[in-house]
């Protein structure tokens, strides 16, 4: 019931966590991380989000770009195997592939079954019940060297409420967002970096500069770099979502 991500010079991981926890009231059933540590690392538990930390910590995840989440689950029991966040390895992969997107999810995707069969048909292979795996999937699927442009197409096709953070292995300094039905913002941090979160208090003490996403609204956070788009792509200036300072 809750995203924080983040891309920054620094390890982003304590945000992440914090961040969680400062969304913990919002109510959850599990919570995870994923990091790009060289390939995409994560860490999920059905504990709590301490437990998580204390996870993060003995497994060593650490790195500038991360996403993270609380799940309220929608479709498919409270399980590690369904919590977020969720990787797709590609279509057909070998045994121990190596991730390629790592997405999490706030909301329902009402036409998961009709996206699932397509893509199952397509080579691959699910490991959870939810129906936010299909959009793991599916970003993969439209994948061609740049994830926004992927994460665009994939929300296309895409009935029914979400907030989006997603990355990729091969973009390693990059993570795009999408928002339609669930709150997401952006926090614009300091020495160029940038987060997402689903409430601006999930930054308190990080960052008080907070861009509200509108419907449709697509984000793409690099190191120094910050770019918003609406739904058709069209690219929004700081005159159409300002940069506001939140008490
Ligand atoms: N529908 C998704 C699931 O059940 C996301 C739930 C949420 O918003 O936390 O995994």
């Amino acid at each position: 019931c809750g995203i924080v991500a983040g891309v920054s010079g620094r390890d982003v991981v304590p945000v992440l966590v914090q961040g969680l926890q400062r969304l913990e009231y919002r109510g959850y059933d599990s919570c995870g991380v994923a990091v790009h540590a060289g390939g995409l690392r994560r860490a999920r538990s059905t504990a709590r989000v301490a437990e998580l930390a204390q996870q993060v910590q003995t497994d060593g995840i650490a790195s500038g770009t991360g996403i993270a989440h609380t799940r309220w689950a929608t479709h498919g029991a409270p399980a590690v195997h369904n919590a977020h966040p969720h990787f797709s390895h590609g279509p057909s992969p070998a045994q121990g592939a190596a991730g390629r997107v790592a997405l999490v999810h706030n909301g329902i995707i009402e036409n998961h079954d009709e996206l699932r069969a397509e893509l199952q048909q397509r080579g691959y292979v699910f490991e959870s019940q939810t129906d936010t795996e299909v959009i793991a999937h599916l970003v993969d699927s439209l994948y061609e060297g740049d994830i926004f442009a992927a994460l665009q197409s994939a929300v296309a096709r895409l009935h029914g409420a979400y907030a989006l953070a997603v990355f990729h292995k091969d973009e390693p300094h990059r993570v795009v967002g999408a928002r339609a039905g669930s709150p997401l913002v952006l926090g614009v941090g300091k020495d160029g970096e940038h987060f997402l979160a689903s409430d601006a208090m999930a930054l308190a003490g990080v960052t008080d500069q907070i861009v509200y996403l509108e419907e449709g609204d697509l984000v793409d956070l690099q190191l120094g770099r910050y770019w918003v788009a609406d739904r058709n792509g069209r690219s929004l200036d700081v005159a159409q979502r300002p940069v506001r300072t939140v008490q």
